[in-house]
């Protein structure tokens, strides 16, 4: 990895903005051009070599080769053509750019696989003219390195993926308890937006050195970052160590800084089984809080480690459960590496012919769909001898591919107390079946993917294993101080493929009731950032009382003032004073 001396640890000073921003206008939030569809592989973008139609912005550094590229995220729903883009080789590279970028007004963003949906690195209305620099991190910035002992502690460079840092850790003896499911994000992105995959202890289960049940930024022990020093005027490379407070910001930072590599705190790796059930149903699964059968909550207790996918209009979930399993169990298949449900990841014929069908104006075929959906589950799960799957963490703990149906998602966490997990999940099902069943009744299906339901702890910083580790102040799952009983959060996804009729309608009405609905000593619910929310019948993030009322607050109460959301915002603000690190929907979420 790239190194430099420039380890400058933050000062606590605070400047004022020197109001060199860009001026970009923040214009609709809605691309309407994505025409491709949900099931076409997402191949890498091959730069652009032509630069004649336009000249590269006015004194970028000559050293370091700048080419038009075409920039889609996840779903597509934000799309363009041709944007500035550079693979910095080195920090000095970095630093360079940073500060080319303060003195010529210009944005730049860094990005990883771009497997997001929110307008987070780049908004829709940005353009060539735009005054913006994607900086590609995943060519370079891919070292790793264990750089403690024990508890163990990896060293990893931010643009590498998920997948090869797992995959080095396993090789070293070392994992993670859990981690978002596709292997192609980059480490940068993924602790830009507070990635987290599912489990909490289960009953009787005591925490190992080095595991967190919660986000993969609660890991974070140190980062170096470019970043404004007061001290010398300029952005450099700089160190934010974990037990510093005003380190808390950069943990989840929404790409408003450049991390460069961090340092996180890993365990010890683990053998997991992981069983696949498709018998039980949805009533029973879901049923009211204090029911006996097969229940989220009795699986909860028992393995601590699920994950519910379900299609709409079926009648039984496909319920993932993981257990820590040193050896083998006789039934179990031994898996040699990660990805090992081809059918979730490769699209059949038929089920693109049906969404193609749906799309083209046949909603009514959506319950069809649904049902075809879960009869592809049931066999492939069958054929591919995938029920019950038992190996090293890593195997088990990935298994999204690019491959998968582009959909697109929202995604919230409801912060509970574990007792009332089940309450949580049966509310939010109850509502959705009215909800869904309303629509119809009305001849409008908005939702055609699945619902997907986890559940993990809090970012509770004594996991970090250090005296004075600070908290995760923008991570959806950061305690309450007022809540101490709250200890888990259910996260909760509806998927959708993109642009179906009413879905902007059914995702706003759904969000609306649930901001009202968790609240009080109960439950508090917040935005997931990668995902969809801020819900009108336009589409997500375009909602002014949820990007400016529900999440400033859902991270300030129960929080203390030195480490909420406004203390972070302007923590964020103070090491990028020229604005940056920003584009038209950062500007809106957290205005200067
Ligand atoms: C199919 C699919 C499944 C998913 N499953 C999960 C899941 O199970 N759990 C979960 O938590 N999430 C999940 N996600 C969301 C995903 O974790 C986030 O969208 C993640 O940010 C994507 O990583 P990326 O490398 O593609 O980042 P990008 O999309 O490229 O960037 C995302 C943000 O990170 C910032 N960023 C990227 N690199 C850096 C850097 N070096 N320094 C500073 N900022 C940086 C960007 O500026 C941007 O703000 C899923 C996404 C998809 C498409």
């Amino acid at each position: 990895m790239d190194q430099t001396n420039h380890d400058n640890h933050i000062t606590p000073s605070r400047r004022a903005f020197l109001g060199t921003t860009a001026a970009i206008s923040a214009g609709a939030m809605i691309s309407p051009v994505a025409t491709a569809t949900p099931w076409e592989q997402l191949d890498p973008i091959p730069p652009k070599a032509d630069l004649a139609t336009m000249a590269p912005p006015t004194n970028f550094p000559r050293d370091i080769p700048l080419f038009k590229q075409a920039f889609r995220n996840w779903s597509r729903g934000i799309q363009i053509d041709d944007l500035w883009t550079c693979q910095p080789t080195s920090v000095e590279d970095l630093i360079t750019i940073a500060n080319w970028a303060a003195e010529n007004r210009y944005r730049i963003r860094p990005r990883g696989y771009s497997h997001n949906w929110s307008p987070i690195v780049v908004s829709p209305e940005s353009n060539l003219g735009t005054r913006v620099i994607l900086l590609d991190m995943t060519e370079h910035f891919k070292d790793m390195t264990m750089t403690q002992d024990w508890p163990p502690a990896v060293t990893v460079g931010a643009g590498a993926s998920m997948e090869s840092l797992l995959t080095y850790l396993e090789n070293e003896g070392y994992g993670v308890t859990s981690c978002p499911a596709p292997g192609d994000l980059s480490v940068g992105g993924v602790l830009a937006i507070d990635g987290h995959g599912t489990g909490i202890p289960a009953e009787g289960e005591t925490r190992e050195v080095g595991q967190t049940y919660g986000t993969m930024s609660n890991r974070v022990l140190s980062l170096k970052c470019v970043a404004w020093n007061h001290k010398n005027d300029r952005y450099e490379l700089m160190t934010f160590d974990r037990s510093h407070p005003d380190t808390a910001a950069m943990l989840v930072a929404l790409g408003r800084t450049i991390v460069v590599e961090a340092e996180l705190r890993v365990e010890e790796n683990h053998n997991l089984r992981c069983e696949s059930y498709v018998s039980i149903s949805a009533e029973e699964m879901f049923a009211p809080a204090g029911a006996s059968g097969r229940t989220m909550e009795s699986f909860l207790n028992s393995s601590g480690r699920i994950e519910a996918i379900w299609f709409p209009f079926t009648s039984n979930p496909w319920l993932k459960v993981w257990t820590v399993q040193p050896t083998k169990p006789f039934w179990a298949r031994e898996v040699s590496g990660p990805f090992n449900y081809p059918f979730s990841d490769n699209i059949s014929e038929e089920v693109s012919n049906l969404i193609g069908e749906i799309m083209d104006g046949a909603p009514g075929l959506t319950p069809q769909f649904g049902q075809l959906m879960a009869t592809v589950t049931s066999l492939g799960l069958l054929f591919d001898n995938a029920f019950d799957l038992w190996g090293p963490s890593k195997n088990l703990l990935l298994y999204v591919k690019r491959t998968t149906l582009r959909v697109t998602a929202n995604g919230y966490a409801v912060l509970t107390r574990r007792a009332d997990a089940q309450r949580v999940i049966h509310e939010f099902v109850n509502k959705y079946n009215s909800m869904l069943q309303a629509y119809a009744d009305d001849g409008k299906y908005p939702i055609n993917g699945p619902m997907e339901i986890r559940v993990t702890g809090l970012d509770d910083p004594a996991h970090a294993e250090l005296d004075d580790a600070c908290d995760v102040p923008l991570s959806a799952v950061v305690p309450c101080e007022d809540h101490p009983d709250w200890d888990c959060a259910v996260w909760l996804d509806l998927l959708t493929v993109p642009r179906t009729p009413f879905s902007g309608d059914f995702y706003a009405e759904l969000e609306q009731w649930m901001f009202e609905n968790y609240v009080g000593d109960y439950a508090s619910m917040r935005v997931e950032w990668s995902k969809g929310w801020g819900y009108t019948g336009v589409g997500p993030w375009t909602s002014d009382q949820v990007i400016n009322k529900y999440v400033p607050q859902t991270l300030t109460d129960g929080r203390p003032a030195k480490a909420n959301w406004n203390s972070s915002v302007s923590l964020l603000q103070d090491l990028d004073p020229h604005g940056i690190y920003r584009n038209p929907f950062l500007d809106k979420l957290m205005p200067s």
